[in-house]
């Protein structure tokens, strides 16, 4: 927690916490790190400590990474670390790796317009930087969209171009200070998250920072300030502009980090939820609808999983998510087109995901996984003989299984009657699932005896 605060402001107007007065412990931190900073530090560069993992340590939670930033360039910060490689277009960072752990290091960045600074950082000695290779430089759409972003700078410059006022503190490896840009401590204090400078701007530059000001306001607990909050929904629709691959990392990060309750209702107030899955909004208008029920179990359940450290997938997560616009979709089909159920499910699968996939990508792996989840869900009824062993084997069944559960508690009746069979058979011995599928037998009637084709031709009379 934050110490007592006789902050001082300096020239460039950030807030100095000195070590004695903030509680952010070099303990907390990775040492992987921690080696970075001093190695910077050692030759002659500035070396912080940036974003989440400041915010976080000061609120007391576990950084899920440590981000470095720093006044040498990307191909300084490679001459220092043999385990360091330069990634990324549209920011271009260096990757410093150890083992499974990736230290994030990133030049300061200037603002867009302004090559300054950039000339700046070319000048210092051994750098290799072309200030004037536009490659490097920033590049806007139509829509004030930032597109490439490679311009260096000052911190103060940096810390501007950063989203929220939480994330623009930095810890200072050489006296262990924390530098606060942007009124982050007073924001952790008021608990409430705001932009940096002009909302709607910010919101052109990278509309994403409508999901994050969402995500991190559930993940920390904190409101979202005014001027910050009451634009979104004006703008929301400019999330259509993100290529549908960062989409599929952003939308991982808003239920995938066990707040995906609280993230779900402050999408749907935002009217953000919309422009994420199109095919869903019709069915929720009623909160008190199975559509709306199933979601909102299908949250709780994956927070609770991701809280308990047990596994989640998005393929999981994207077939109940699109399970009752499938089930529309198909019924449609096969009532309008005439189509049989079982042609006009795969039919609505591909609809389905086909629609979905220009929002949010989709890749293969979890897609294909998703069509077994959702198959199951029309297999899982048909147990007689060795069918229902054979379905104990499939690669998916836990996940389709899972899925019927959770499907059983929301509509109940024979759903739930099946899931229940189906929990009772999992945990059965062999002689008491041979008697589970007899009784199913008796009560479905028996097997049709078939009959036995004729072999003898008739007798000539
Ligand atoms: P968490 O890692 O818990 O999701 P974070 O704040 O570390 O939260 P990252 O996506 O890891 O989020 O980004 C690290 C930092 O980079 C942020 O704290 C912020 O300062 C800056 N940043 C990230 N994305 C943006 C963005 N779209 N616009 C401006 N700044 C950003
Ligand atoms: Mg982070």
């Amino acid at each position: 927690m934050l110490g007592k605060s006789s902050a001082k402001a300096e020239a460039s107007q950030a807030v100095v916490l000195t070590r004695e007065q903030h509680s952010i412990s070099r303990k907390d931190m990775s040492e992987n790190a921690l080696k970075v900073l001093y190695r910077l530090n050692n030759n002659g560069f500035k070396g912080y400590l940036v974003g989440g993992c400041v915010r976080d340590m000061l609120l007391g939670l576990k950084p899920k990474d440590f981000d470095v930033v720093t006044d040498a360039t990307p191909e300084q910060v490679k001459e220092l670390f043999r385990n360091c490689r330069i990634v990324g277009r549209r920011f271009r960072l260096a990757h410093v790796m150890f083992g499974r752990e990736v230290i994030e290091v990133a030049t300061f960045r200037g603002h867009h317009a302004s090559t300054e600074a950039a000339e700046k950082v070319a000048k210092q000695p051994k750098s290799k930087f072309n200030p004037n290779d536009k490659a490097n430089l920033s590049a806007h759409s139509e829509d004030g969209q930032i597109l490439r972003d490679n311009t260096f700078g000052s911190i103060e410059e940096d810390a501007e171009r950063r989203d929220f006022d939480v994330n623009a503190m930095y810890y200072d490896i050489a006296d262990f200070s924390i530098h606060d840009f942007a009124g982050g401590i007073e924001a952790i204090k008021n608990k409430t998250i705001s932009l940096i400078g002009d909302p709607e701007t910010r919101y052109r530059e990278d509309p994403v920072r409508m999901l994050r000001a969402v995500r991190f306001s559930a993940k920390l607990d904190m409101s979202i300030g005014k001027e910050t909050a009451e634009i979104i929904p004006s703008l929301a629709s400019l999330l259509a502009n993100i290529p549908a691959a960062r989409m599929f990392e952003e939308v991982n990060k808003l239920f995938l980090s066990g707040n995906a309750l609280k993230t779900f209702r402050l999408l749907l107030e935002y009217q953000l939820f919309d422009q994420l899955f199109p095919q869903l909004m019709p069915l929720l208008q009623d909160q008190t609808s199975r559509e709306f029920r199933l979601l909102e179990q299908l949250f709780i359940n994956t927070d609770n999983r991701i809280n308990n450290d047990l596994r989640v997938t998005p393929a999981y997560l994207y077939a109940a998510l699109l399970w009752y616009p499938l089930e529309t979709r198909a019924q449609q089909l096969s009532v309008e087109g005439g189509m049989n159920m079982h042609d006009a499910f795969l039919l609505a699968s591909n609809d389905v995901l086909g629609a979905q996939v220009k929002r949010i990508m989709i890749p293969k792996r979890f897609s294909i996984a998703m069509r077994e989840i959702w198959q199951l869900q029309t297999r899982l009824p048909k147990r007689f003989g060795r069918r229902a062993y054979q379905q104990l084997e499939l690669p998916r069944f836990r996940a389709g299984y899972d899925f019927l559960s959770l499907r059983a508690e929301i509509e109940g009746g024979d759903l739930a009657e099946l899931a229940d069979w189906w929990t009772e058979f999992q945990q059965g011995t062999p002689d008491s699932r041979k008697d589970m599928l007899a009784k199913l037998q008796k009560a479905q009637g028996g097997f049709k005896k078939r009959r036995r084709p004729r072999t003898r031709p008739k007798n000539k009379s």
